[in-house]
Parts: structure tokens; sequence; C-alpha cells
């Protein structure tokens, strides 16, 4: 993200994966991380992108995609599960700042979806009330990869691909909720990427795109 605003979902896509290819090849530039900047942007904001992801401090949205202040509009939680805050906040950056696309982020070994997983082993796990209402938000993701993998034995699904399941609830889940969304995509000016952030190399891929990003 070293260029001018974004116009279009493609222009902020593209900004995203230059700013997320510095970062994975050990380049990254920090732009706009300097105090004349931040002095700039205390009259208001006009970011480049919402991003939606996973609470993991490893998945640092500013870090990962080698932007600076005012750039990203965040919004993240244990496991990018959706809520009522989480579509408001998203609807906020969308009609108000006028974002042009939003990145749902999962990752790679992801210790809610390895949660929910082990729920299903354990039966007995102690988890705190409001842990086990995210846990359950993963549980038909799992049903999904059992179902397909010809299994009932979670021990014999991959956490990844229960992951990509569950971004894809996610996804889903979010367009199902927000008219508003749904209609930025209709019109054109919107799109929602569904990428997954892995750990060791830093690379983010994309594998659901609503919209048109091309
Ligand atoms: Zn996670």
């Amino acid at each position: 993200m070293t260029g001018p605003l974004p116009t279009t979902p493609r222009e902020a896509w593209d900004d995203m994966k230059s700013g997320n290819e510095r970062f994975i090849s050990g380049a990254p530039a920090h732009p706009r991380q300097d105090v004349e900047h931040r002095a700039d942007l205390a009259g208001g904001q006009t970011p480049h992108a919402a991003l939606f992801g996973c609470s993991d401090s490893r998945l640092s949205a500013e870090i990962i995609f080698d932007c600076g202040l005012g750039d990203l509009f965040v919004v993240r939680n244990a496991g990018q599960t959706i809520s009522n805050s989480v579509i408001g906040s998203l609807e906020y950056a969308v009609a108000t700042l006028g974002v042009h696309l939003i990145v749902v982020l999962a990752h790679d070994s992801c210790g809610a979806v390895q949660a929910a997983m082990q729920s299903r082993i354990d039966e007995d796990m102690q988890v705190p009330v409001n842990v086990r209402g995210i846990i359950n938000t993963i549980q038909p993701a799992i049903d999904r990869v059992l179902l397909a993998n010809g299994t009932t034995d979670v021990r014999d699904i991959n956490i990844d691909h229960v992951g990509e399941e569950h971004l894809r609830d996610t996804i889903a889940e979010l367009l199902a909720t927000s008219e508003l969304i749904t209609e930025g995509i209709a019109s054109g000016t919107l799109a929602v990427v569904g990428a997954t952030y892995n750990l060791r190399d830093g690379r983010v891929s994309a594998s659901v795109v609503i919209g048109d990003i091309n």
C-alpha cells in the first residue's frame, strides 16, 4: 500500500497483495507510520480496506500487509466468528468510510478450530461459557469435513481443512446477514475476499472471492 487511495475492489486487493509480498520477502517498507502522517490523519480516516480476522497474536494485520496508520479498518476476534458487532463494524467501514474491499482472514493451525475439534474428542472438556459460543460456531465446518472424508472421528481430519470450511461459513453468514454488503457487491463497488494466512511463511492466500477483483 504505497500508492493513492484505491477506488475499486481490485486496486484495494492489489495493494494488499503487494504489501504482503514485501512482508514475505523480508523487505517491508513500513509506510505511513511517521509522526507527520499521524498528525495528518488526526482530522479523519479514509482506510484502503476493512479486515476481519482471527485475534491470533501472529496475525497482526498492518504488519503482514506492510501498511500503516489509517490504511486498514480492522475487526478481529478469536476464530473470526460473526456477531452483530462484527457486522455493524464492517457495515460502518463500507457505508461511512467508503472501503471497497473486506478481507476475511483465517490462518493455519487456528487455536479456536483446534479447541472445537478437541471438544469432539473430549466431551468433558472444560471451556468458559463464552468460549463455548465461539467453538459452537465452528461445529458445522467440522461436520462437513467429517462427511467429506467419510469418517466420524475428528482425529482423521485435517485442522486446516476445517479452518477453510469455517472461513467459508463466516463469509456466507456475513453475506446472509448484511444487505448493505451484498448490495455493494452487486453494484460492483465492493468485494469480499476470504483468505488464509500461513504462520510459517507469512503468505496470505485467497480462496474465496465474492465480487470482482480482476
Ligand atoms: Zn485463530
